[in-house]
């Protein structure tokens, strides 16, 4: 049988403008909710004299989620005849950007979903501006709340062009703009007869024509160590591969030493079997044949494969969520892949105002709660990382201040690192 195809997309808009109620009604439409679920909320709307509210399905799944069933808290799952769909719902702002700076959200599609009535806002705009940093590409706009409008085309067309002519300047070609009624059920699953002069496909149908999940396996080999057991008199390396692949007798080189060795044995941790060959998204342990010492954070990648950046100075872009300003001169902690060190703001170079692409480059000594910037970082010792663009798993990181995240970005490139340290 053939795999499943598998899409990541994360819905992302303004507060209120109905993320909850597309999501609840995508579910709803492919028959994904959890037994009971709709009962439920019918139940309460009745008990409550409230309207049904497809919103409230999304709960019915935190619930599960509670209970343990599904794996990521993060995402919810639903099912077309043409692939598996992971949602990732961004209630907020803050989860937003926690999710796909983490990695937890590696999202290769997006809904960007916009309210007919008010719309293009604030938010809208910035989280059309971190899609673009992100590089997240396949992008489809759904204006909702169609009904709240009369289903009127004119409408439609404003709002459309108005986030056309915002979100284009950053390389953004979002592939549709769709009109919806995610209360109304209109134009989700099927066409809608309230807007015959919209003649594309409705929202599901065209999600199943997105591009599909770009292909970790075939770049080169990253594999960031996340532990090292002893066991018996081998030590174990553990970690995810995160790009590519690697066999066993592959000559494999350890970063940013640089040491060189071959992989003896391979294993999977579940189920637990050995193998000859793992390939991204697994998680696997290895025995190699020197044994280096080798310790979390280090990462492994093929002798026959471009090789990573080694540097203590990362150009980068970066989204700000700290409460205090990011400030240069301060230190911080970095985490990227496994790796996790001490972290110095060298400078800003630009401060941009994610809503107003407004660019100020009066105050460049710090970057204030929801800006983004682009910064030299200067970390402790040398790390080994990717930009962005090369790989995402190793491109991307966050920043910590004290016991929160309070920041993250993408890599934009490597330069030239410097004997002091910091
Ligand atoms: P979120 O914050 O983006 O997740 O927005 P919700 O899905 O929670 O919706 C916010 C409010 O807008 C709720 O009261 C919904 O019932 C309402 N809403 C969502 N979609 C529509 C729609 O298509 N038409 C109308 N009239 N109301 C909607």
């Amino acid at each position: 049988k053939k795999k499943r195809d598998n899409l990541k997309i994360v819905v992302v808009g303004h507060v209120d403008h109905g993320k909850s109620t597309v999501i609840g009604k995508l579910l709803y439409d492919t028959n994904s909710l959890p037994e009971g679920a709709v009962e439920k909320v019918r139940r309460i709307a009745k008990e409550t004299g409230k309207p049904f509210e497809y919103a409230y399905l999304l709960d019915a799944f935190e619930e599960e989620q509670k209970q343990g069933i599904t794996i990521d808290s993060t995402q919810i799952q639903f099912f077309t005849d043409q692939r598996d769909y992971v949602i990732i719902d961004a209630p907020g702002h803050k989860e937003f950007l926690k999710n796909m700076i983490s990695g937890a959200a590696n999202a290769s599609a997006a809904l960007l979903i916009i309210d007919a009535k008010q719309g293009v806002q604030e938010q809208s705009k910035r989280h059309a501006y971190m899609l673009s940093l992100l590089g997240i590409k396949n992008v489809y706009v759904v204006i909702n709340k169609m009904d709240l409008v009369d289903y009127d085309a004119a409408t439609y067309h404003r709002v459309a062009s108005e986030m056309k002519e915002f979100i284009t300047p950053l390389g953004v070609t979002p592939l549709r703009y769709i009109p919806v009624s995610g209360l109304a059920g209109e134009n989700i699953a099927t066409a809608s007869d309230k807007m015959p002069w919209y003649t594309d496909q409705p929202l599901l149908v065209a999600m199943d024509e997105l591009p599909g999940e770009q292909q970790e396996i075939d770049k080169p080999l990253r594999f960031p160590i996340q532990d090292v057991y002893k066991f018996d008199n081998r030590r174990i390396i553990a970690g995810r591969i995160e790009a590519g692949k690697l066999a066993v007798g592959d000559e494999i080189v350890i970063w940013p030493s640089g040491k060189k060795t071959h992989i003896s044995t391979l294993a999977y941790w579940a189920p637990r079997d050995r193998k000859n060959k793992g390939y991204a998204g697994q998680s696997v342990g290895i025995t190699v044949r020197d044994e280096f010492f080798n310790k979390r954070g280090e990462l492994i990648t093929l002798a026959s494969e471009p090789a990573p950046h080694i540097s203590n100075r990362l150009l980068v872009s970066l989204f700000w969520m700290g409460k205090t300003p990011l400030k240069v001169g301060k230190k911080y902690r970095l985490k990227l892949a496994t790796q996790e060190v001490e972290v110095e703001v060298e400078s800003i170079n630009k401060v941009i105002d994610a809503s107003s692409l407004d660019s100020s480059d009066d105050t460049l000594k710090e970057i204030k709660l929801n800006d983004v910037g682009e910064v030299i970082l200067r970390t402790k010792e040398e790390i080994a990382f990717d930009t962005f663009r090369e790989n995402q798993g190793t491109g991307r990181f966050v920043i910590v201040d004290g016991y929160d995240v309070t920041g993250g970005g993408i890599v934009n490139a490597a330069e030239k690192s410097v004997a002091e340290t910091i």
